[in-house]
């Protein structure tokens, strides 16, 4: 058979009528200017068909997630199992694997073999049911591939798997159930052959009910069903009650990666606006988006606990005093900041997800190979930083060595929202609290900032933004902090340490009358500058302190020296004094250095007091000892000197 391809010519084009264009030739014609135009990044979005079954035929599953997640703004791939191609994978911002009713779903190994890569690589991907729950209890710890699909893709137990089920019922609270769309509590559903154990319906048993502990491993059931039956008779409640159609899972261990499970064919809810509702939900969840917007959302600011300003002696120096005032909460350089998650009590405890933003802002200072050294450990008695997550007591932390007055059982840091949906700064929120654990005041509280408040406007935003009152107001913005002058000190509004101010609320500079300031997201250059300032990497080319020697400190104020002592050969195990000579105020701290890492061991404070810093401690011949000394100040530049015996 030939088949004739019609090909246009120029001649085949309309002309204009005789008499209608002139000789004259036309003036040159301008050179169009074509902007650089930043192209939005297209969101790309795969689907694969994984079904099969010629028997049933009524499935348009695949059909329906390419019409909804198009019109969500993205580009739809579509592939059959069979032959899609899994190193193409990576390029999608999302994968829907859909089986619509089949009931051989996920027949092939290769196919549970590129699900299993691809979730523990960090994955974003919605299954859609099959027979997939019912093929798992049969067949999911047959084989290793086939345990790791049951538990890191299904999150499922092996038990029985009903299939003759009611409608959907809301179960837990979760975002694919509300954002953007609240779906209702009762989502009306009707398998095509009720309990026919085909991938119309699975009841789903998952291991976090399991073990009794939601967090543990990491799936969440959302929707479960109104009954379960089987060959008509119900099954016991306390199944029931534990049988999930809908499953929303997210794992550290798999890199982040998200699952959405629908254990049912989406095409039997009832309502196609419900199916297009709820796929919007899980796409959206699965990439996070509009979840973080701070539209409607108040700004929450950091609040920090008062303490009582120190009190100097009367008649200190003006110049002395300044710089212990600068210096006394900064922690000795080289110090190991251990740092704890609070479980007790369990309304202290935080999700996988809100340590994980405290880590990574933990991982923001480190980033910057500072002196100072954090260390998570799992025993709170083990750490100088214990951090909370309850829930409206507000967000905040003790500066710098303040956390040493805080009594061993109470928190040092606490987070009062959701950092992930009720904070648009997230990981700067847990970058600024750290900011204070390390020591550092806030920016805006910087007198050389040269900042005037229209006060009243200022309490009155605070009170109704913060619910805050006069004297929180007054302790964390309108009261001015000694700035942290060692270098000069200007100021620095995009600071981490800097809250974000409407406009109306600052009366100098005049900008800020009409403006608002908004600071930088993310730490800023005098943020690094200072932080390693205070606490250089450590170069470890310690001077050595030897018994009976006295060693001259020269020290400028601000400027730290690590000694490792000495002990002689003849010496033995016993109590050592150690301390400074000469009128000088310095903090002093003992450390015992292990497998690189610095244990604080004693600790002495001589600023503004009569005494010189001193330390007693029992020294073992062949551990290695570091004394770190920070100068404040000395009368006599250059005349302190340190002394071992
Ligand atoms: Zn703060």
């Amino acid at each position: 058979m030939n088949i004739e391809l019609k090909v246009h010519s120029n001649e085949d084009l309309e002309v204009p009528p005789e008499g209608e264009v002139t000789h004259k030739a036309a003036p040159p014609r301008k050179e169009a200017i074509i902007a650089p135009e930043e192209l939005p990044k297209r969101k790309l979005a795969l689907i694969i068909q994984d079904d099969n079954d010629i028997y049933f035929g009524d499935d348009q599953s695949a059909p329906t997630f390419m019409s909804v997640i198009k019109d969500m703004g993205y580009d739809v791939k579509f592939e059959k199992a069979n032959e899609t191609i899994y190193t193409t994978w990576k390029r999608y911002d999302v994968v829907v694997w859909s089986c619509g009713d089949d009931y051989s779903a996920i027949n092939a190994p290769i196919s549970r073999q590129m699900l299993v890569e691809y979730v523990t690589k960090g994955g974003r991907l919605i299954l859609e049911s099959g027979n997939i729950a019912a093929w798992n209890k049969e067949f999911g710890g047959a084989t290793i591939l086939n345990l790791r699909f049951r538990q890191n893709v299904l999150y499922a137990t092996k038990n029985w798997v009903y299939h003759d089920v009611g409608d959907l019922t809301l179960k837990t609270e979760h975002p694919i159930a509300t954002i953007p769309n609240a779906l209702p509590e009762t989502i009306e559903f009707t398998p095509t052959k009720p309990g026919d154990r085909s991938g119309d319906a699975n009841a789903v048993r998952i291991l976090s009910d399991l073990n009794g502990d939601n967090h543990v491993p990491g799936a969440t059931g959302i929707y479960n069903w109104s009954y379960v039956a089987y060959e008509g008779r119900l099954v016991n409640e306390s199944v029931t009650s534990k049988s999930y159609g809908l499953i929303a899972s997210e794992s550290e261990e798999n890199n982040g990666g998200r699952i959405v499970y629908f254990a049912f064919d989406i095409d039997d809810i009832d309502s196609p606006d419900i199916q297009r509702k709820l796929i919007q939900n899980s796409v959206n969840w699965l990439r996070e988006e509009e979840t973080i917007s701070d539209e409607g959302m108040h700004m929450r600011l950091c609040n920090m606990p008062k303490v009582p300003e120190r009190v100097l002696p009367k008649g200190i120096e003006a110049t002395v005093a300044r710089l212990i005032r600068m210096l006394d909460k900064k922690w000795v350089n080289g110090t190991e900041l251990t740092y704890c998650f609070l479980n007790q009590p369990s309304n202290f405890a935080g999700s996988d997800e809100q340590k994980k933003v405290v880590r990574d802002g933990f991982n923001v200072w480190k980033s910057h190979g500072i002196g100072l050294k954090f260390g998570e450990v799992s025993n709170p008695s083990d750490a100088m930083v214990r951090i909370g997550f309850k829930r409206g007591d507000g967000t905040w932390s003790y500066v710098g060595r303040d956390l040493l007055d805080v009594g061993p059982d109470e928190r040092t840091m606490n987070f009062g929202w959701d950092l992930i949906r009720e904070d648009p700064r997230g990981i700067d929120t847990s970058t600024h609290e750290i900011g204070h654990t390390m020591g550092f005041p806030h920016e805006h509280q910087n007198p050389k900032s040269g900042i005037e408040w229209n006060e009243d406007a200022v309490y009155d935003w605070a009170s109704s933004t913060q619910g805050w009152d006069r004297d929180t107001t007054y302790w964390n913005i309108i009261r001015k902090i000694e700035p942290d002058d060692v270098e000069g000190s200007s100021w620095d509004l995009d600071s981490i340490m800097h809250y974000p101010f409407k406009a109306g609320l600052i009366n100098k500079p005049d900008k800020y009358k009409t403006q608002d300031l908004i600071p930088a997201a993310g730490i800023s250059e005098r943020d690094i500058t200072w932080a390693r300032t205070f606490y250089p990497p450590i170069e470890n080319d310690y001077e050595e302190l030897k018994i009976d020697r006295l060693v001259p400190l020269s020290l400028s104020p601000g400027e730290q020296k690590d000694f490792l002592l000495v002990l002689e050969d003849d010496s033995c195990t016993r109590t050592y004094n150690m301390a400074t000579v000469g009128k000088s105020d310095t903090v002093m701290v003992l450390f015992e250095e292990k497998n690189g890492k610095r244990h604080q061991l004693a600790a002495n404070d001589d600023s503004a007091e009569d005494y010189n810093a001193h330390i007693s401690w029992e020294l073992t011949k062949g551990k290695k000892y570091i004394l770190s000394i920070r100068l404040y100040h000395e009368w006599v530049k250059g005349e302190t000197t340190v002394k071992l015996w």
